[in-house]
């Protein structure tokens, strides 16, 4: 079934509105597995809404509009599609009843041109409307052809949707339904990581395959549509396994899952601890690993150790060191980590140090370098990176790879 969606209303063209109506109705029907191919605005002018619902009709099985069902002169979504399928407005008694229910429920008087919103094209069906005056309209029409008339209130567009757009539209529809699922990678750009999975993404059509980059990270989403929920998981896995397979030293988790989520849980089940010392991301590491409950369990401390003489004096770093190979070093960097797993007596240590700019680079070292190296009983492991961006890109980047670097460690 292809949906189209139009959307009615002067004020939404003026940007008076924000279209939140469209947002909703989107969502919805992608959650019935119905497809939208276009969605249209329209101001309230006669012509062209007969040319936009025209043409909506003529290339889609469903039209979903969106306002225009109030009382007053510039509301004329009612008679615009009794129109076009060529047939009389006609009084329907339950939506006038409903009106004027809702009138005396509210202990408002119910003026003369209410009761025109109780008309609707000969041969459709009113959709009961309990959060406010206008009924919605469903025309059924020959060649499976619908058209479906909402208010544009979104309280009143909702309920109805909900209470019975849904339950009609999965009657109608062989139901079908949209998975996805998004895996997400660290340490691997969007396309070195396309070139990889190409041949997965160009052959796959149900489900489909999309990657898209992220600040410090590229997720793949895989999108399934199937009958049921089983299947389209069923349809949905095998292309998991394949990805994960593809891209297994990047892969570190799906969906809503956080790398210091990942992290976490990985240090808590092995019971080990951590501690960070970090220079140019300022605590960003430990902010990260700190917003996920429960991190107390294995998060020992972190060291913001800014200066030099933070990392001489709290980390024990050696101040010769620092003077021969300069505090963005390797060699630094990997006295910052056993530095801080030795003083705070913990499983791990992770540290970062590095140029977030955009001053401070020399000719040897530019904006974006930074080191980072993990440490753990004597033994250390580190690397080195050129990021690119602005100050606030870098450190995030750098907090992102420093968090990597340490979940292949505890691997
Ligand atoms: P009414 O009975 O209030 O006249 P209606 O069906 O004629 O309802 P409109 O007049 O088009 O609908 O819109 C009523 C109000 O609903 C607008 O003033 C606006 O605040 C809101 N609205 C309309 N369309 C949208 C939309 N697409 N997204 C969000 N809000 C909308
Ligand atoms: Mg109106």
């Amino acid at each position: 079934m292809k949906a189209e969606i139009v959307m009615i209303g002067t004020e939404l063209l003026l940007g008076n509105t924000v279209d939140t109506n469209a947002v909703f109705i989107a969502e919805e029907l992608a959650k019935l597995g119905i497809d939208i191919y276009y969605k249209s605005t329209v101001g309230d002018n006669w012509l062209r809404m007969i040319e936009v619902l025209s043409q909506a009709l003529s290339r889609s099985d469903l039209v979903i509009t969106s306002g225009g069902l109030g009382p007053t002169t510039d509301d004329l979504t009612r008679e615009a599609v009794a129109a076009l399928v060529n047939r009389k407005l006609k009084l329907n008694q339950t939506a006038l009843k409903d009106i004027q229910m809702y009138f005396s429920r509210t202990n408002r008087t119910m003026s003369a041109n209410n009761k025109k919103q109780a008309y609707i094209p000969d041969g459709a069906v009113g959709i009961k409307n309990k959060w406010g005056t206008a009924p919605g309209i469903l025309l059924e029409m020959p060649h499976n052809k619908l058209i479906i008339s909402l208010p544009g209130v979104p309280r009143e567009l909702k309920g109805m949707f909900h209470e019975s757009v849904v339950p009609f539209l999965q009657a109608k529809i062989q139901k079908s339904c949209l998975l996805s699922r998004t895996l997400k990678f660290v340490g691997i750009g969007e396309s070195h990581l396309v070139e990889i999975i190409n041949d997965v993404i160009i052959n796959q059509t149900n489900p489909t395959v999309a990657p898209y980059a992220s600040l410090g990270e590229v997720k793949v989403r895989i999108t399934a549509k199937a009958e049921s929920e089983s299947k389209a998981q069923a349809l949905i896995q095998p292309v998991e396994e394949q990805l994960k397979l593809l891209l297994e030293p990047y892969f570190y988790g799906v969906d809503q899952d956080t790398l210091e989520g990942v992290i976490g849980a990985r240090l808590k089940t092995r019971n080990e601890t951590l501690a960070c010392a970090e220079s140019c991301t300022g605590g960003l590491i430990a902010h990260r690993i700190t917003n996920i409950p429960g991190s107390s369990d294995y998060f020992e401390r972190g060291y913001i150790t800014y200066s030099n003489k933070a990392k001489v004096e709290i980390l024990g770093v050696d101040s010769d060191l620092i003077k021969s190979v300069g505090a963005v070093s390797k060699e630094v960097a990997i006295a910052m980590a056993v530095g801080a797993q030795k003083t705070a007596n913990t499983t791990w240590g992770l540290a970062v140090t590095g140029i977030a700019g955009p001053s401070g680079a020399t000719e040897e070292k530019p904006v974006g370098l930074v080191h980072i190296a993990v440490a753990r009983n004597g033994h250390t492991k580190s690397k080195v990176y050129n990021f690119s961006g602005n100050r606030e890109e870098i450190k995030f980047r750098a907090s992102q790879e420093a968090l990597n670097l340490l979940r292949q460690s505890i691997e």
